[in-house]
């Protein structure tokens, strides 16, 4: 075990008493709180409540956690100035893109800690499953809910369901989206795909003092629901889920809120001092190991960024690097997927990265391997084999490494689409933080220099940025990671000795 999460083990939870302390400080409740309305997206025309309505709904699905979640603080707000109950439904998939048991335990661990704290509230939560353009439309109906409002998560599938409920919902029933994820909303920070961080960086930190704001806190919902709601049974959803159960599930991080406030207290008062300068060493515990909770929403970004600047005296390089990373990379990632349909696909590529693949498709290839040699690390390289065996067993490869592995993948693959196929697919289906638009972005900008620009021509990368191991070799000690996760064989996330 590290020093670090030793340390971690054995603190109390002091942060999070802050942090709820610091919330009821903020200033006025709920109801008085004067929401930016530029978080939020009208989608349908009427923007009223339903008359007569039993309740309003907010349709949580990328950002799973009570507090700290602008998508929430304005459904309790609607409900509150029409006087009605207040709901959240979550509608769980039999399947989600390639995530595994791995996933849909940490998210349904970290949704039954929700269900507790929305009941400790008077919030009343459902569990719905199928898919929620009809699973939603059924419970708006069947409950008679005047309004509904989802967080914003810009992936197609996600994208499509929330255009689906939008046509079909009653027409008295207006549906509006708010962006709970990113500090600057997705749509404020622009309106076209930027080119690069250097375009996005000025249009988000010029606004940051309007939306980096503290967060009100979910209240106490004064207005009880009468009807009759399904109970979840927690233990019969995990049995129906029809993904993979062959990935195990991780043991160092610990899901919901309380686990991801746990990890972040972690990383400022243990690691932060390494960030700025060490956080490219995979041999060093620097980074905040956050990625797993921002993926699944049960911490907000805006939060870990509020609490991190409160370390700014001693830490301020740290402090611009993690905020360059959190806000400036991720919101990068999320308007790229928002803006561009083909965020997963050579399509979405530049023109220059698209011809230089294409002129380089013939290449020779010195190695090439098939899916199921990268999946079990057999490649001839051992660097590469030990970030595979990081990633399948850990949960969450080195973000370094995470460049040079699907760098390589382009370079022992037959085509660039196969290549950027399975990299997807092997992030997707092994990282705890995978499904999410930063690893399409960094899957394209490993594969196809989306955001990066061109380089010095060579084979098969083209003009393409080029890493290799001599320069993994000057960067950090490659013996010692390769010693801590080589030498290692795996099926389908459990590893054994070789
Ligand atoms: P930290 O350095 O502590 O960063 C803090 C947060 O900043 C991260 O949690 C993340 O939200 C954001 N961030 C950091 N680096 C990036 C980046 N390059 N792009 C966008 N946001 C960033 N990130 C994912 O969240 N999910 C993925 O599936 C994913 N897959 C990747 C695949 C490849 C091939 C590459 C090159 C990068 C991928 N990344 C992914 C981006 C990055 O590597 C991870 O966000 C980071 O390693 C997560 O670890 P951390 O939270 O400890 O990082």
């Amino acid at each position: 075990m590290s020093d670090s999460s030793q340390a971690k083990k054995a603190r109390t939870s002091s942060f999070i008493e802050a942090i709820e302390e610091d919330r009821k400080n903020a200033g006025e409740s709920v109801l008085d709180f004067k929401f930016n309305k530029k978080r939020i997206r009208i989608l349908t025309e009427l923007d009223e409540v339903a008359k007569n309505c039993r309740g309003v709904v907010y349709w949580m699905f990328r950002d799973s956690r009570v507090q700290d979640n602008w998508a929430l603080l304005y459904t309790q707000k609607i409900a509150l100035k029409n006087k009605v109950p207040l709901h959240v439904c979550f509608c769980i998939l039999p399947k989600f893109l390639d995530a595994t048991i791995r996933h849909y335990k940490f998210l349904l661990k970290g949704l039954e800690e929700v269900e507790r704290e929305l009941k400790s509230l008077n919030i009343n939560f459902t569990l719905l499953h199928g898919e929620p353009n009809s699973a939603l439309l059924e419970f708006v109906k069947n409950y008679k809910m005047g309004a509904v409002v989802t967080d914003f998560f810009p992936l197609k599938l996600p994208m499509f369901w929330v255009n689906d409920l939008k046509k079909n919902l009653p027409k008295n029933v207006p549906l509006c989206q708010v962006d709970a994820h990113n500090i600057v909303p997705c749509w404020v920070t622009s309106d076209k795909q930027e080119y690069s961080a250097r375009t996005i960086r000025n249009k988000i930190n010029s606004k940051l003092d309007e939306f980096l704001t503290p967060y009100p806190p979910v209240i106490n919902h004064p207005h009880t629901s009468e009807q009759n709601l399904e109970k979840t049974d927690w233990k019969t959803t995990l049995k129906v889920l029809k993904v993979d159960r062959t990935v195990d599930e991780v043991t160092w991080a610990k899901p919901g809120y309380k686990g991801g406030i746990l990890e972040l207290e972690s990383f400022l008062k243990d690691r932060l001092d390494l960030y700025n300068t060490k956080r490219n060493d995979p041999t060093v515990d620097a980074l905040s190991n956050l990625s797993p909770w921002f993926h699944f929403g049960m911490i907000s970004v805006q939060r870990c960024i509020l609490e991190a600047k409160k370390f700014k005296k001693k830490h301020k390089e740290s402090i611009e690097a993690f905020m360059e990373e959190a806000i400036i990379r991720s919101e990068l990632a999320d308007n790229f997927c928002f803006y561009n349909e083909h965020y997963d696909s050579i399509k979405g590529a530049y023109q220059w990265a698209i011809d230089t693949l294409d002129a380089h498709r013939k290449d020779k290839r010195e190695y090439i391997y098939s899916l199921d040699q990268f999946e079990k690390s057999l490649t001839h390289d051992d660097l590469w084999n030990a970030a595979q065996n990081q990633l399948v067993e850990y949960g969450k490869m080195h973000g370094f490494l995470r460049m040079y592995w699907a760098k390589k993948i382009l370079e022992w693959t037959e085509s660039p689409e196969d290549a950027l196929k399975w990299a997807i697919y092997l992030n997707d289906r092994y990282s705890m933080d995978g499904c999410d638009p930063n690893g399409y972005v960094g899957c394209m900008w490993s594969i196809c220099g989306i955001h990066d620009q061109g380089w010095k021509e060579r084979d098969i990368f083209g003009k393409i940025r080029y890493m290799n191991y001599k320069g993994c070799q000057r960067k950090f000690a490659v013996s010692e990671f390769v010693k801590k996760w080589g030498g290692k064989v795996h099926t389908h996330g459990k590893t054994e000795k070789k």
